[in-house]
């Protein structure tokens, strides 16, 4: 039986927390009355930016685990890491974020411990007996709850952009290093280069302000003004799978189901039409705007603001009047 209270891990990347995973820090702040005291693990190379930024974000104690072999993503090392953190902690509940190292390591981990495992999540709760989660299902269409029984500690991935990153608090954890002791079947796989994936000047997954072109531009030339307008609200451009097929803009721009989640303060669609395979990618906006010449397309029935009209009228003027305001403030 488990001693209670919940394991957060935090992945990093060159020594800086990733977004997601901070945002698990958001939901431990939600559980702990039910489930206990709040460890974050904080993995990675020179991570200590990573663990200053953690410490003040709500946990009671940051692990650190501090190796140059946990620099890149490796799901045997980074496994280790987390059954260490486990047998020390004996949580109740381990929240892993929602990314390609947190799947892969949440699943092996379940499996290996035989414990229930609760992935992609939305929402968590507890009761006494059960931990109680929400998924997203048929592409976001519907959300199911899954019940999991306490008798165990139970793993759970939650998705991007589920919980908000806590505040920082006045408050500092208590922070100790971890000793992993890794053997050579974790060192089998090895990362020998990293390649970034091209992307825009803003990372289109945390920026604030979200401009998406649609094929409703007509051409890859449309773009060149969207990406002015997105310049100008300090945000970055999106677009959608038809856009991104036809080889308008590319792949790592795309959002939806088979693209990049966001959820901005500021979502600004411009002809898109509002395919559920898209909107599952960003329906948590904040605020929603829409620019579409058809009053029925699906996006225009989920916006906050619609406007119908023509995007090449209203997108000139639009920018227009931000480079005066810009003008105006300089
Ligand atoms: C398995 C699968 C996965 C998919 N994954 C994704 C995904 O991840 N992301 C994604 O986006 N899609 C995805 N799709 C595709 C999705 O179903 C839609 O086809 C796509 O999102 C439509 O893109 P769109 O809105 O740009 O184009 P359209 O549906 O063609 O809409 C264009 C819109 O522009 C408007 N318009 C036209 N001219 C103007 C104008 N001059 N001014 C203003 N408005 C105008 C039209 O009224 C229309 O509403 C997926 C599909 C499948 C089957």
């Amino acid at each position: 039986m488990q001693s209670g209270g919940i394991l957060a891990v935090v992945e990093t990347v060159d020594g800086v927390a990733r977004p997601l995973a901070l945002e698990l820090l958001g939901a431990a702040a939600t559980l702990q009355e039910a489930f206990g005291p709040v460890t974050a693990l904080v993995a990675g190379h020179s991570v200590a930016p990573a663990v200053e930024h953690v410490s003040v974000l709500g946990p009671q104690w940051v692990l650190v685990v501090d190796d140059p072999q946990c620099g890149h993503p490796v799901t045997a090392l980074m496994t280790r890491v987390v059954a260490t953190a486990w047998d020390v902690v004996q949580p109740a509940l381990v929240l892993l974020p929602g990314t390609t190292l947190g799947r892969d390591v949440a699943a092996l981990l379940a499996a290996q411990r035989r414990v229930p495992h609760l992935a992609d999540v939305v929402h968590l709760d507890g009761t006494p007996d059960e931990v109680v989660a929400r998924r997203p299902v048929y592409q976001g269409k519907l959300l199911t709850t899954v019940r999991a029984p306490r008798t165990h500690p139970v793993v759970a991935t939650v998705r991007a952009g589920a919980y908000r990153v806590p505040e920082s608090r006045d408050q500092r954890a208590r922070i100790e290093d971890l000793a992993v002791p890794f053997a050579p079947a974790d060192q089998r796989a090895r990362v020998t280069r990293m390649v970034e994936k091209p992307r825009g000047q803003v990372d289109l997954e945390n920026a604030p302000v979200v401009v998406v072109g649609g094929r409703g531009l007509g051409g890859p030339e449309g773009f060149a003004q969207l990406a002015e307008l997105a310049e100008l609200l300090g945000g970055a451009l999106g677009c959608t799978r038809a856009v991104s097929d036809l080889g308008w803009r590319p792949h790592a721009e795309q959002i939806g189901q088979t693209g990049k989640q966001v959820r901005p303060r500021l979502y600004l669609g411009v002809g898109v039409s509002g395919a559920v395979q898209h909107t599952v990618g960003m329906q948590g906006s904040e605020t929603i705007v829409v620019i579409n010449r058809d009053p029925n397309a699906p996006l225009v029935n989920m916006a906050d603001f619609a406007l119908i009209a023509d995007w090449k009228e209203i997108v000139p003027r639009l920018i227009a009047r931000l480079r005066e305001r810009r003008g105006e403030e300089a």
